[in-house]
């Protein structure tokens, strides 16, 4: 796949709230097969398959910006930035539950106390006020922490170990969750409930 496949449309359930991203070719998928319609972000109008295709192809020949169409056999299609499913009821943007994947997404794959890296199959969730001593699993008691750090902090609160958090752990809201560590575009903005997209350079 080319760069411009795997760059990300924001996708919004059926009633407009944004729910996930996935790649432009899978998008393409969603729209081709009747699932998902493309929203055009400048005037909100909806574009099936078909439309689309009449709208915003352009045959090979034709004189295109290039990084905005994807090209298949016989016609450049151009990429969508936002699509909207047909068939979803949604869930509103609050009230994330806790897990474990989530924390990772939040704390954007940085272990919370010395700040490197930490791969998905080596992470661990650190519970900032123990389990043994009442600290509970949630948003706000669990960060993502490397072996050593955990290890290193064991049974104490941060203070205790002489250990400091990056920042406080919150509660994330779906937007975040969703925007986690993915290229954003400045034409999401009208569809997301926190004006957090910066402009793409
Ligand atoms: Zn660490």
């Amino acid at each position: 796949m080319s760069r411009i496949e795997l760059e990300r449309v924001l996708t919004l359930n059926r009633v407009w709230q944004p729910i996930a991203t996935v790649v432009v070719k899978q998008a393409l998928t969603l729209v081709f097969r009747g699932r998902a319609r493309v929203v055009d972000p400048e005037n909100y109008q909806m574009f099936d398959w078909a439309q689309w295709l009449s709208e915003k192809a352009v045959r090979n020949d034709a004189h295109v910006v290039e990084h905005d169409y994807i090209r298949t056999a016989h016609l450049q299609v151009r990429k969508p930035e936002v699509i909207t499913l047909a068939k979803f009821a949604g869930f509103p943007n609050t009230g994330v539950p806790y897990s474990r994947r989530g924390v990772y997404e939040r704390d954007n794959g940085q272990c919370q106390f010395c700040g490197l890296h930490v791969h998905r199959q080596n992470m661990t969730i650190d519970h900032v006020q123990p389990i043994s001593r009442g600290g509970g699993t949630n948003w706000l008691n669990c960060v993502l922490a490397c072996n050593r750090c955990n290890h290193l902090k064991g049974n104490r609160t941060p203070r205790e170990a002489g250990m400091e958090l990056l920042r406080e752990p919150f509660q994330p809201t779906r937007d975040q969750l969703i925007l986690c560590g993915v290229n954003t575009h400045e034409t999401w903005n009208p569809f997301l409930n926190e004006k957090h997209v910066k402009v793409k350079t």
